[in-house]
């Protein structure tokens, strides 16, 4: 048995990202992991419900035994006791905690058990300082599936603070007869023409008027730059009320979404604003995915087969810290290029598949 993989949850960015990583990580490779200082770098340190809900939701893949999985603890161990097993899950995060965060523990993990895997997630799809689920839907899995994975995302329910409630529902097709699927690498490095801006105005338990106003916002600010813009309003079910913009946008080898959160008292106009004045800054930065997406690929792109290369228009203290703690578990080769004005480029040689 491998000594357990120390992880300092005080590195970098020092957040909740090095613990989802973490347990992906560890239930991919059969590794076990233990983290000190977990979320150091946070005004409210140690676990809280949507990192406790992502560590119990990886535990649940690999029949991981737990310690230190309790609110607030600061430390963590996470010991896998059996392969990922794709099947049936579903995880509650009990709180608006985002949604989108535990499916990304889960998805890659997942995405190379042989059989189809159906999860759902129940918590916040639209909450600050995290993917709402169009990103998800717009960018994440469209950049995976152009590396050869199957995976499909919808939702029933939107989740909004401070009820949560939102229902995100995952499949992911492997077949259980073949063997596991390859990664291509992903080369986004030159993003080429823009093939579709589309922009999701989400609202639940709002007056038609808001969501209205946020669409042709959407509208008037793209038409300013002479974009044309596909505008999808989304009217959900929720247990609370909410509103939300995401514009994204897919090129031909590279991706991006932006968004932002509706808050009480928030005119829908200035919510639709942001990611339209978002987009526009990232269209001139010439990068080819968001800085977000930049550091999101990093896990997936450790298992696909050689390099992998993408450009982000900011090095964020994120994507230098999900490389260190990847390279804490895999003998991944990577190099961050990173240039005077702050963009760069990740150049990372995937190792091929899981090694348990
Ligand atoms: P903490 O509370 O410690 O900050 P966290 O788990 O909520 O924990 P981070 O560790 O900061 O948060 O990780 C957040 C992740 O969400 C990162 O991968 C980041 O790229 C992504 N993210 C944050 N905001 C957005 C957004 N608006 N769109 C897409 N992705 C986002």
């Amino acid at each position: 048995m491998p000594d357990p993989v120390r992880i300092d949850g005080s590195f970098g960015e020092g957040g909740g990202q090095i613990i989802r990583t973490s347990v992906s990580l560890a239930a991919m490779t059969g590794r076990a992991v233990e983290i000190i200082n977990v979320r150091a770098g946070r005004t409210k340190p140690g676990l809280q419900p949507q990192h406790l809900a992502a560590v119990r939701a990886a535990a649940a893949l690999c029949d991981a035994r737990l310690s230190g999985d309790t609110a607030g603890s600061t430390s963590l161990t996470f010991e896998p006791q059996s392969p990922v097993a794709a099947g049936e899950y579903h995880f509650e995060i009990g709180t608006a905690g985002a949604a989108p965060l535990v499916v990304q523990t889960v998805l890659v993990p997942l995405a190379y058990a042989a059989g189809i895997s159906k999860v759902s997630v129940t918590g916040g799809t639209h909450v600050p300082h995290a993917p709402p689920v169009e990103y998800l839907q717009a960018v994440y899995i469209p950049a995976l599936r152009r590396a050869g994975l199957n995976i499909s995302l919808s939702y029933s329910a939107a989740g909004f603070n401070p009820r949560g409630g939102g229902q995100i529902e995952v499949e992911i097709h492997n077949s259980s007869t073949q063997p596991l699927p390859t990664m291509s690498p992903l080369n986004l490095t030159e993003r080429g023409k823009l093939e579709n801006l589309h922009a999701f105005v989400v609202t639940a338990q709002l007056p038609e008027h808001v969501a209205e106003r946020g669409a042709a916002t959407v509208e008037r600010a793209m038409k300013a730059v002479g974009r044309i813009v596909v505008v999808e309003r989304r009217d959900k079910a929720s247990s609370g009320p909410g509103a939300a913009v995401v514009v994204a946008a897919q090129c031909k080898n590279g991706f991006a979404a932006f968004s932002s959160i509706g808050e009480f008292r928030k005119p829908m106009e200035k919510v639709a604003e942001a990611p339209c004045k978002e987009f526009m800054r990232w269209w001139k930065s010439g990068a080819a995915c968001d800085e977000r997406l930049a550091d999101q690929l990093v896990l997936p792109m450790c298992f696909a087969h050689g390099e992998s290369r993408w450009t982000t228009p900011a090095v964020t203290e994120h994507l230098r810290t999900v490389l260190w703690v990847v390279q804490q578990f895999l003998p991944i080769e990577a190099v961050l290029e990173e240039r005077e004005d702050g963009s760069g480029e990740v150049r990372l040689q995937g190792i091929g598949k899981p090694q348990s």
